[in-house]
């Protein structure tokens, strides 16, 4: 794998302050395959420096001119796609299929997402006698997660850069490799030095000196809701913007009229996709007690095919999660469910293989809502079936915990699934089956986060208004 010693600042690849550095583990063989720089408060100053200094003029770039660019660095990371999916694959043990459709290709459309918008919004507008100017917030700190490495790190520098910010990225230590691909697709693209930095580091020392730094403008961070919350505090305490795409244990609410057979088999698939690691996974199918016994016979056949296995194989559907850390987390909470009397129809804690950081694809049955599983995010190939009684039962189950990203709702007709999500307290619900939309606004309610990227609102996100009156 390819790995740099430097950290991109001010458009070039620089040598850190320090001398630390941080492995970056193939979870798949628990080998190392590269070393990067582990950043310090140091590293982190020079880059917010540096993008201050390039603040000015990327401000007063015209929009064209700044959706040119995004629409370059959009084509370079489509040329790159093979490399990305690679090293995603190596770094974050994705089956190198997902790689390719999703960890590789997202980004590209939402990046071209962007360059359509930034030409076409109204960066201005009339209201009565006032003139409404948005314009850029500033300087952005981007604190990224491992999940979808790459995408997460679009989903804010390509907003930022279309709204006229300009952006500092603290990537997650697990998946360094990504970030640096993508600091090379930035050069490549010919933003100007200092529109977009990379700084490598730990997240209790770059990712904190990033967030507390107090020359930047707005946080943006995806992660867990615990470092969310220190963040927000941080944010909060230096009255900065701030924005936080945190954790979610959303429920995948099958109704009596739904066709359960493919209900089942979306909902299994949609957990084990990325090895249960999407902070949107529906970690919770509910099922209303008559299809119980019916749906979980169908999950525990659906949950077959995958196999932990090589993630560099073409046939592979499950790879490893990401690192002994998370691997040692979720079997704990597999523990945790069998302790406190959910019933194992698939999987459990024991690893299928000696080498790797796998988990066997698991599926309890019989959980009730104030069980563990049922109540905190596991971010492993682990789902959960729980049984409703009536609608509103249903209901209160699929509300019933302190997070709120997304959810799934299946029934015979449209409307009456569209009735039931609105009751829902999430930020995204896919209708029988319906496709991931990368204009959609994106982010959670409640504990799930605050503000919202991907589309216009995502675009908004990074703006702030000035009225003039007339
Ligand atoms: P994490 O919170 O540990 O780390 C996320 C990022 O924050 C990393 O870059 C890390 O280095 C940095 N960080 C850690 N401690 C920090 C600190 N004290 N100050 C500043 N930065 C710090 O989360 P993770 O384990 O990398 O990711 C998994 C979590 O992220 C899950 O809970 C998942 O649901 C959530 N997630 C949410 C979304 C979303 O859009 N809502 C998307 C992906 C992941």
């Amino acid at each position: 794998m390819k790995a740099r010693s430097s950290m991109y600042i001010g458009g070039e690849w620089r040598p850190a302050a320090g001398t630390g550095t941080i492995a970056v583990v193939n979870p798949a063989t628990e080998q190392v395959i590269a070393e990067v720089p582990a950043g310090t408060a140091e590293d982190i100053d020079a880059a917010v420096r540096a993008a201050r200094a390039a603040f000015p003029g990327w401000a007063a770039t015209p929009p064209a001119e700044r959706a040119a660019r995004l629409a370059a660095l959009r084509d370079v990371m489509a040329a790159r796609k093979d490399e990305t999916a690679e090293t995603v694959t190596a770094e974050l043990g994705s089956p190198v299929r997902l790689s390719k459709a999703v960890h590789a290709s997202s980004p590209v459309a939402v990046a071209g997402s962007y360059a359509e918008l930034a030409a076409s919004y109204a960066f201005e507008e009339r209201i009565g006698n006032s003139t409404v100017l948005m314009e850029p917030v500033g300087v952005v700190g981007a604190i990224t997660p491992w999940n979808y490495p790459l995408h997460q790190i679009v989903a804010k520098v390509a907003p930022a850069l279309a709204a006229g910010c300009v952006i500092v990225v603290k990537p997650a230590e697990d998946t360094p490799l990504t970030a640096q691909l993508f600091a090379e697709a930035v050069r490549e693209a010919g933003l100007p030095p200092g529109v977009v930095n990379v700084v490598t580091g730990i997240g209790t020392v770059a990712g904190q000196a990033l967030a507390a730094h107090e020359d930047v403008d707005l946080v943006s961070f995806t992660g867990s809701t615990a470092v969310g919350r220190r963040i927000g505090a941080t944010a909060g305490a230096a009255v900065k913007r701030v924005a936080l795409e945190l954790g979610g244990k959303s429920a995948n609410v099958i109704l009596p009229s739904a066709d359960h057979a493919r209900a089942v088999k979306a909902g299994v698939a949609n957990v084990m996709t990325n090895s249960g690691q999407t902070c949107s996974a529906w970690t919770r199918m509910l099922v209303h007690a008559d299809r119980y016994d019916e749906a979980v016979e169908a999950a525990v056949a659906a949950v077959a095919p995958y196999r932990p296995g090589d993630p560099r194989d073409e046939l592979c559907r499950l790879g490893p999660v990401v690192n002994a850390a998370q691997h040692a987390r979720v079997r704990g909470y597999i523990d945790k469910g069998v302790a406190e009397g959910a019933r194992l129809v698939a999987g459990g804690a024991q690893p299928p293989h000696d080498t790797g950081y796998f988990i066997a694809p698991t599926v309890f049955a019989d959980v009730t809502p104030e069980m563990t599983i049922a109540q905190e995010e596991i971010f492993g190939p682990v789902l959960s079936i729980l049984r409703y009684e009536d609608e509103d039962d249903a209901l209160r189950i699929a509300n019933g915990t302190v997070y709120g990203l997304a959810g799934a709702v299946w029934a015979g007709e449209e409307s009456e699934a569209v009735a039931f999500a609105r009751r829902m307290d999430t930020g995204q619900v896919d209708i029988n089956g319906g496709r991931f939309n990368p204009l959609a606004p994106f982010g959670g309610y409640k504990q799930s986060g605050v503000g919202r990227e991907l589309g216009r609102h995502g675009l908004a996100e990074y703006l702030q208004t000035k009225s003039l009156q007339f």
